[in-house]
Order: structure tokens, then C-alpha cells, then sequence
């Protein structure tokens, strides 16, 4: 059993011929060859400043060959990653870094700026390194600077690997710990799909960010584990993006809904995606007139997974499945899931309930937060999610909504996606979202924010009347107001608590 086992997450990511692309940013590229050596040269860096075992480590930079660099040398070293996004407004890092305390900082180019500011503020931890000149002359410590390799510590099946920030689209964002052994887990879930996964002979985009479960576990983990080459960048929009998935033959692809529905508002065409076999979506929910659209002009068939950060990836997913459209397919193997009701008793196929997970994927809780981590956890291991979901006859599963989304009206349940989904109908309306408003008495009321597509002529007014149309009348939004912007997360999920919520 893993639980007990002594490992290294690592040791299930060293599995390619040394001289096999490992990573592609651009004209560059790293073979796994010389990953193994630079990430065993940076963990002697580390080590040298005098780092132990479970320390802390905050990693701020994009989608780039340092993340990748930084995230093997810290778990290889039995540190700690707390990986955190560079874009990230100033007091949320604030907040971050007073959550986890980390002992040190690796800094990459794009994660500059916020350094300063971090540094600037008397945040920053006392240690830092990176690889610029710019930085390393302000005072951060030289990665790539010569000395002794550092060897990869072997450190029990709990021990974390990674701190990582939940996306707090209802709350403030909360930090789970993911151990060697839920990270190794999830990805031999994902392995064990009947779908095809040879080794050495896959190229997957990883164009979503890597400080999120989905960027670091389902992608650059997975993929390390598989021997693929790992094509990485900040891409400038859809058109770059179908450009390289053809120039490098990608043949795995995984985003959010929001990466999905970009490449229809692009150029790309039908053959930028010829080489790719399997394009997943998750963090959201795939509207189905995206994905009706997504086969109809480019002959993808994109597949939903869900999971999320506590579960170390996903938990379902319909890729190679005959789950019907809009599901999120059946459980991974090794994944225990029930839909409950209220009582906590399993539901009737049909009906709607919140989902529960157990498995070796599961994070033990959130970091120095037992309050957080009872809230979501029982004494069996079972983690509660927070989602609604039905199961069909079949054992597909379909996530209707979020729990702590639903908002209350007069007594009554709205499902915010209902409302989504009824503006959404409309041609004129880009996206959507719906959140509730408090009134007195602890009442609430349906409010809505859409963005309207480019020299749509709809007033707010025409839009309550579509609503009226196609929604029971305790579920019309009270207000709607026409947005040039929703706020979202990194990975697009809509940010309702910046909306009111
Ligand atoms: P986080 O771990 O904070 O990124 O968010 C996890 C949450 O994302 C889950 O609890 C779900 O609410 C949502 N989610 C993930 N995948 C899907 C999906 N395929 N469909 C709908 N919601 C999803």
C-alpha cells in the first residue's frame, strides 16, 4: 500500500529515454536527460542554503523550464512546493504567503515583478534564488551557479509534496496538501484509463497554468509519468496556440471551458488538430453548444474530468467512455465516489446529491487549518465536495451545480447554471453568470451579469424578457446588468464572491 510505503514522487515521473524531448518553450528545448541533471543541480542549491526536508518552498513563475526545474528539485528534495501565481493581485500573494510561511522563494523572469513588490512590502522570505541576472544582482541566489548535485531523498507515502491554493471562487482561497503519495495515486489513476498511453510517444500541450492542480498533476506530472514531450509557453491567444499544437504534432490537450471556447472566436482550422487523440476539459462545466461546436469545425471531441485541487486531479472523466454530452464520465479507477443526500444516505439514480470522495488521491486537509479540513473531511476518509451531481443508470455522472452556489429564493433552490444557461441561449450573450444577492431578512435574490458579444444590440430589459420566456419566475434574475468583464479565476471559473456572491 502506498500509505505506508517509503517513495518519491519522482521516481514514478523517471521513465523516458534520457535523450526524448522532456520539455519545448518556443525554439527551445530540454531533453529528460538533461532535466534529470539540471533538477539535481538545483536541488543542491537548495540544499546548500540549507533547506531540510519539509521546508517550505513558494515558486513564482509562469508556465516556463524553471517551474518545471523548481518543482522537481524542491519534491526531489522532500521540500515542500507551494506553487503560486505571478499574476496573482499583491495582497493575495500577501495572504498566500502569510498561509503557508515558506523558508525560501524560487523566482522565475515572469515572476519579477511580484517579487519586488513581495520584497518591497518585508513579505518575501528571508531566502531566494532564480536565474536572472537582474535578480540574482538585487540579492536572489543563482540556480544554475556551479556545486554538487543533490540526490532525491526518498520521504514516506504522507509526507506533502505541494501546498496548492484551491481556486476560492466562494472564499478566500485555502491551501490543500497534496503528499507524494496522492499525487503518485492520481496520476496511476489516470493510467489506468483503457486509453492509450505508451510511453515515450506522446507531445501534450501544457497551456494551462502549472500552479493549479490541473496544470500540475493532470498535465506536467502525467505527463512526465508517460514520457511525453511537454510543450510550454505563455501563448498568445488561440491562433498561437493551434499553430503550435500543429507544428508540434500535440496529441494530448487538456484546458478549462474558456481555453475550449477561445479557439472559437479564432482562426484555427480543422487540420491544426489532426494529430490530436484526446482533448479534455475540466475545472468548469463544458457548455454543450461549445462542444456541439468545437466537432462540428475542428472534429474534436472533447471530453469532460472532474476533480479538484484536494483530490489531486480529477476524480471522473468520460475520455474514452460513452458518456452522453454535458457528463463528466464515471469514476477513475481507484476512486470511490457517492452522491448523498442531506441525511448523508445515497440518492436514486436521477436524483440530485452532493458528491463524496475517497480514495489514495485524497489530500489529508488543508495546511494548519483543522477547522477547514473537518468541514470537509469525515473520520473515514470521505472528502465532501461541495458539488451537486447526478448519476444516470449507466453510472455516468453530471455535475449540476456547486453547493455553496445555490442561491435560496423565497425558500426555493436556483441553480445558478440554470440561469447561465438560459442567458447563454441567447445568440447576442458571450457568458454569463448569476449570483445571489442578500436582502433583508436573509433572503436572497437572483442577480445577473452578462457580457454581450461584439455589436450585439440587447438591453437589459430584452434579456429579462428571455429569461421570462425560458425560466420558472422565482428563478428570473431581479437585476441584470450588461459587463464588459466577469471576473475569473486563472482558470476560468467565474470568481462569484467578486460578484456579490
Ligand atoms: P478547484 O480545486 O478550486 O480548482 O475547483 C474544484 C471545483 O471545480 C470542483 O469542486 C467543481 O465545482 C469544479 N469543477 C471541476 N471540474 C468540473 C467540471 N467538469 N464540471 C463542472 N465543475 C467542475
Amino acid at each position: 500500500m502506498l500509505k505506508s510505503s517509503v517513495v518519491n514522487l519522482l521516481d514514478s515521473l523517471n521513465v523516458a529515454d534520457s535523450d526524448r524531448d522532456a520539455l519545448v518553450v518556443g525554439d527551445s528545448s530540454v531533453s529528460y536527460g538533461d532535466l534529470t541533471t539540471r533538477a539535481a543541480q538545483w536541488r543542491g542549491r537548495l540544499v546548500a542554503q540549507g533547506l531540510t526536508v519539509g521546508d517550505h518552498v513558494a515558486v513564482l513563475a509562469g508556465n516556463s523550464i524553471d517551474f518545471v526545474l523548481a518543482h522537481l528539485a524542491c519534491v526531489g528534495a522532500g521540500l515542500v512546493l507551494v506553487p503560486l501565481n505571478p499574476q496573482a493581485p499583491q495582497p493575495e500573494l500577501v495572504a498566500e504567503l502569510a498561509a503557508v510561511d515558506p523558508n525560501a522563494m524560487i523566482v522565475g523572469p515572469v515572476g519579477a515583478d511580484a517579487y519586488a513588490a513581495l520584497r518591497g512590502s518585508g513579505v518575501a522570505p528571508p531566502i531566494a534564488f532564480a536565474t536572472t541576472d537582474a535578480l540574482c544582482a538585487a540579492g536572489c541566489i543563482d540556480l544554475n551557479s556551479p556545486g554538487p548535485e543533490a540526490e532525491v531523498v526518498s520521504v514516506e507515502a504522507d509526507h506533502p509534496a505541494a501546498l496548492l491554493f484551491t481556486s476560492g471562487t466562494a472564499g478566500p482561497p485555502k491551501p490543500a496538501i497534496l503528499t507524494h503519495g496522492n499525487m503518485a495515486s492520481s496520476i496511476a489513476a489516470i493510467r489506468a484509463l483503457p486509453l492509450d498511453f505508451e510511453t515515450n510517444s506522446h507531445t501534450l500541450l501544457a497551456i494551462i497554468p502549472l500552479f493549479h492542480v490541473f496544470g500540475l498533476n493532470v498535465i506536467l506530472n502525467f505527463g512526465l509519468s508517460i514520457g511525453a514531450t511537454l510543450v510550454l509557453g505563455d501563448f498568445e491567444g488561440p491562433d498561437q496556440a493551434a499553430a503550435t499544437i500543429r507544428a508540434r504534432g500535440v496529441t494530448i490537450m487538456a484546458g478549462p471551458p474558456a481555453l475550449w471556447a477561445s479557439f472559437l472566436g479564432s482562426n484555427a482550422e480543422a487540420r491544426d488538430f489532426e494529430s490530436v487523440q484526446l482533448a479534455l476539459s475540466g475545472a468548469s462545466k463544458l457548455d454543450g453548444r461549445v462542444a456541439e461546436a468545437l466537432r462540428e469545425r475542428f472534429g474534436l471531441d472533447v471530453r469532460e474530468g472532474y476533480g479538484l485541487t484536494e483530490s489531486s486531479g480529477i476524480l471522473t472523466s468520460a475520455m474514452g467512455t460513452s458518456a452522453p454530452r454535458g457528463s463528466v464520465g464515471q469514476m477513475l479507477p481507484g476512486v470511490e465516489l457517492r452522491i448523498v443526500d442531506q441525511a448523508g444516505s445515497d440518492v436514486l439514480v436521477g436524483d440530485s446529491g452532493e458528491v463524496l470522495a475517497r480514495g489514495p488521491m485524497i489530500s489529508p486537509g488543508y495546511w494548519n487549518d483543522v477547522d477547514a479540513t473537518e468541514r470537509v473531511r469525515d473520520d473515514e476518509g470521505w472528502l465532501r465536495t461541495g458539488d451537486l451531481a447526478i448519476v444516470d443508470e449507466n453510472g455516468f455522472i453530471s455535475i449540476v451545480d456547486r453547493l455553496k452556489d445555490l442561491i435560496i429564493v423565497s425558500g426555493f433552490n436556483v441553480h445558478p447554471v440554470e440561469v447561465e444557461a438560459a442567458l447563454q441561449s441567447h445568440d447576442e450573450v458571450l457568458l454569463a453568470a448569476a449570483v445571489g444577492e442578500p436582502g433583508d431578512a436573509g433572503e436572497e435574490s437572483v442577480v445577473a451579469y452578462v457580457i454581450l458579444r461584439p455589436h450585439a444590440s440587447l438591453d437589459e430589459a430584452a434579456l429579462m424578457e428571455h429569461c421570462r420566456g425560458r425560466l420558472a419566475r422565482y428563478k428570473v434574475p431581479r437585476r441584470i446588468a450588461i459587463v464588459d468583464a466577469i471576473p475569473t479565476t486563472a482558470v476560468g471559473k467565474i470568481r462569484r464572491r467578486d460578484l456579490g456572491a
